[in-house]
């Protein structure tokens, strides 16, 4: 059996650092806004190259917040619109409409499966206010145009780095640390994972930064004094502690994955299965190696049969929810086909290279 991401063995690589940063939290006798939070969020961004980093519940609640921050400051309004790629987790989305703002769906390109920058400008009006950009399965989704084109039309670059924690552009800039704020997700199956929920925000924006560290401790930065409305969305010690660690291990954590990935597309041979276009090594960190293929869930069921569990990201695009249903009748070909095709192999950080050898064989089986 290759389980698509046994968490346990995940964590058991570092158990020994883990267990003294979790007891060390817990004997520290202080649990929230405390020295591994702001210990976590200094060396984080100093990873990222970003000049502040806001610890927060969660990698939606970072989004969420970056958003709702900009509408306190008088940069949104409700109403306004924001610009996504209509291919990713419904939590790009769900930021955006619960903050009272417009998402406008942009199609990907089917080759690089990220927003298709040749269509941005064009659906530009006057209360487009940010394009949100995903990197996607780890894939850094960004250019020098993009950020081009938001300058050009007064827009804010948020990324939604969820997924590829360590992704770099080819001058080594981080993912997280080129637009103008950056969401990011520590959900246990990240490539950065917590042993919970937890998330940050980084941006070179002081002003937006303190915007958010006030509104994620429910609007007040001084004791009972509440300029904001704001929520509870804060990080637990424990899990900043065991970030810390994780952060260590990062760099190496990835550099698995990449070698899993070379040997897929070393190995896969199958016509019937599309592997993802190649980037520049360092700009890709594969959270994912997603394949493509028409007959996806037959494909699905033979990889199953030999024992190797994959995984669908998403089977259902946001506007064929049902939680958008007024979206539900509008026509995206080809969001609709990179989720109809899509299948993702195991790949993680350990995942044994003969364990590899036998997805190869398994997919190229497939007849
Ligand atoms: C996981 C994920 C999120 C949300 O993160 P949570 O920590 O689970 O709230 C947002 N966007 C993308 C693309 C994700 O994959």
């Amino acid at each position: 059996m290759i389980e698509f991401l046994p968490l346990k063995k995940v964590t058991e690589r570092y158990s020994d650092e883990i267990h003294r940063a979790v007891l060390d939290a817990v004997d520290s006798g202080w649990y929230l806004l405390g020295n591994e939070v702001s210990a976590f969020e200094r060396e984080y961004a100093d990873y990222i190259g970003s000049r502040n980093c806001v610890a927060c519940a969660n990698g939606l609640d970072a989004l969420w917040l970056i958003l709702h921050a900009y509408m306190e400051m008088g940069i949104m309004e409700p109403g306004d619109e924001v610009l996504v790629p209509a291919n990713t987790y419904i939590a790009s989305i769900l930021a955006i409409t619960e903050n009272g703002l417009k998402p406008v769906l942009v199609e990907p390109k089917w080759e690089t499966l990220e927003i298709d920058e040749d269509i941005i400008e064009s659906m530009v009006t006057p209360r487009t206010k940010a394009l949100m950009t995903v990197h996607l399965y780890g894939r850094l989704s960004w250019s020098g145009n993009m950020s081009e084109i938001c300058r050009r039309h007064g827009l804010k670059l948020i990324e939604d780095n969820a997924q590829a924690h360590g992704c770099e552009t080819l001058n080594g800039r981080k993912t997280g640390s080129l637009g103008d704020a950056a969401g990011h997700s520590f959900y246990p199956g990240k490539n950065m994972g917590a042993l919970g929920d937890a998330g940050a925000v980084t941006t070179d924006d002081g002003i937006l930064a303190d915007t958010i560290r006030t509104l994620a401790n429910y609007g007040s930065s001084q004791k009972y004094v509440f300029p904001y409305r704001g929520r509870n969305s804060r990080m637990d010690e424990i899990q900043a502690a065991v970030l810390r660690v994780k952060l260590r291990h990062l760099d190496e954590d990835n550099a698995v994955r990449k070698r899993i990935a070379l040997r897929y597309i070393g190995g896969i041979t199958n016509p019937l299965v599309t592997l993802p276009q190649q980037l520049p090594v360092q700009s890709n960190v594969w959270h994912q190696f997603p394949v493509f293929c028409e007959r996806r869930d037959e494909l699905q069921k033979h990889l199953q049969a030999d024992g190797i569990q994959t995984l669908i990201h998403y089977p259902i695009p946001p506007h064929k929810q049902q939680c958008y249903c007024e979206w539900n009748d509008i026509n995206l070909p080809v969001t609709e086909r990179i989720h109809a095709q899509e299948l993702s192999l195991p790949i993680s950080p350990v995942i044994a290279d003969q364990d590899a050898e036998t997805v190869i064989k398994a997919v190229n089986s497939f007849r």
